[in-house]
């Protein structure tokens, strides 16, 4: 069977999409809402199983490499996602850079990438469509002949000569999202910590070599395009990335340089033909958030308008994680695609990939086998 499977079909635009504008959200949480230390201090006092003052700190601490020393969280050319060289590695003057062919220099990267941490590791040309059009304090994000990336009082200017871009995944741990929606999900901080860690450190290296490099982490750009620009997955029903791999269980960052780079492939097609028969996360998504319907070009609440996908209303959802206190990710948990490893769950993928008639079959059987179910929270400690 011969499927599209260009990137443009996979994640079509409209003409008249516009850069994110990260300022846009104004949503202020509930009193008892997620991260509230109300609503912590509550919680903790009804003894909620899985919101125990021992959870919250699992939690929390998790979060610690991603922190600066005032609690804030790192971000847009901050720590190790600063755009100037943290002076970890230096080239020797008058040693020429390190030069190789692209897919040479893809494959050196990838293994250094895979040692620091990365799950995955692909690469992709820029798409300035995918850059957030300011900085959260309000800079217009520009793009200019310059040679490194730097911020003025009026813009943060991003050289055009830093064509390529390195996009990586850390890994959500699959035992710790058993237990959500409670703070037990620490695997959702600790991928924060490890995407700062990952992104600098292979920035780091860049710059060892004498090339230029910008780590970024949740900053900077839509991360769902690029990971699927760069054939990391693509763009499940839950409105989050799925990989062949690792299913929904990764977060992304990544690293813009000038060294040039290779085009990955798209990742095989198959996920969005399976989501059409599966909706196991609409039907668990204890917000009401992710519709049942088709991929369609309505804009659904709080996602940046003009792209055809699923009904995911991420303001419904935001809503949830103030109502439970906690980042709910109950979707990840139940997610047809995300599994152990092993054999078995290969030989589904290779159905769904190349039998697709087959996967109602599959979703149906996922349910019935108590894939998905939550742990009891107060087991975990055990
Ligand atoms: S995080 Fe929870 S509320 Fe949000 S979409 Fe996923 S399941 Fe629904
Ligand atoms: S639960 Fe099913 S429909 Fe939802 S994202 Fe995962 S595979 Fe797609």
């Amino acid at each position: 069977m011969t499927r599209k499977n260009g990137y443009e079909d996979n994640y079509p635009v409209k003409d008249s999409y516009k850069r994110h504008d990260p300022r846009g959200s104004t949503r202020v949480s509930t009193p008892r809402g997620y991260k509230t230390q109300e609503g912590k201090k509550w919680r903790i006092e009804q003894e909620l199983p899985g919101f125990s003052l021992l959870d919250y700190a699992f939690r929390d601490a998790a979060y610690t490499a991603n922190h600066q020393s005032n609690g804030e969280p790192e971000g847009m050319n901050r720590g190790y996602y600063s755009w100037s060289p943290l002076g970890v590695t230096h080239k020797p003057e008058d040693i020429p850079k390190w030069e190789a062919g692209s897919e040479e220099t893809a494959r050196v990267i990838s293994k250094a990438a895979r040692y620091y941490g990365a799950l995955d590791v692909r690469f992709t040309e820029i798409d300035e469509r995918w850059f957030f059009s300011h900085t959260k304090d309000g800079k217009p994000v520009v793009f200019e002949d310059a040679e490194t990336a730097h911020e003025t009082d009026e813009k943060a200017v991003y050289p055009k000569s830093h064509r390529w871009a390195i996009v990586m995944t850390v890994p959500i741990d699959y035992e710790e999202t058993q237990y959500t929606p409670t703070p037990l999900f620490a695997a959702g901080g600790m991928a924060y910590s490890r995407m700062h860690i990952l992104a600098g450190t292979v920035a780091e290296f860049i710059r060892g070599l004498g090339w230029n490099a910008v780590p970024s982490g949740n900053d900077m750009t839509m991360n769902v395009p690029m990971a699927l620009k760069a054939g990391i997955g693509h763009l499940g029903r839950m409105n989050r990335v799925i990989s062949w791999q690792d299913g929904p269980l990764f977060k992304i960052c990544k690293v813009f340089t000038d060294m040039p780079l290779p085009q990955s492939p798209q990742a095989d097609p198959g996920i969005l033909e399976f989501c059409e028969d599966c909706q196991k996360c609409s039907k668990h998504c204890p917000g009401d958030a992710i519709g049942p319907g088709p991929r369609s070009w309505d804009d659904p609440p709080g996602s940046n308008p003009g792209a055809f996908r699923w009904p995911c209303d991420e303001e419904k959802c935001r809503d949830y994680w103030d109502q439970v206190g906690t980042s709910c990710t109950v979707c990840y948990r139940v997610c047809a695609f995300a599994k152990k490893k092993g054999p078995v769950h290969d030989v589904v993928k290779w159905f769904i990939r190349n039998v697709p008639q087959l996967n109602r079959l599959w979703a149906w059987s996922d349910d019935l086998m108590g894939y998905g179910e939550m742990k009891a929270p107060r087991e975990y400690w055990n």
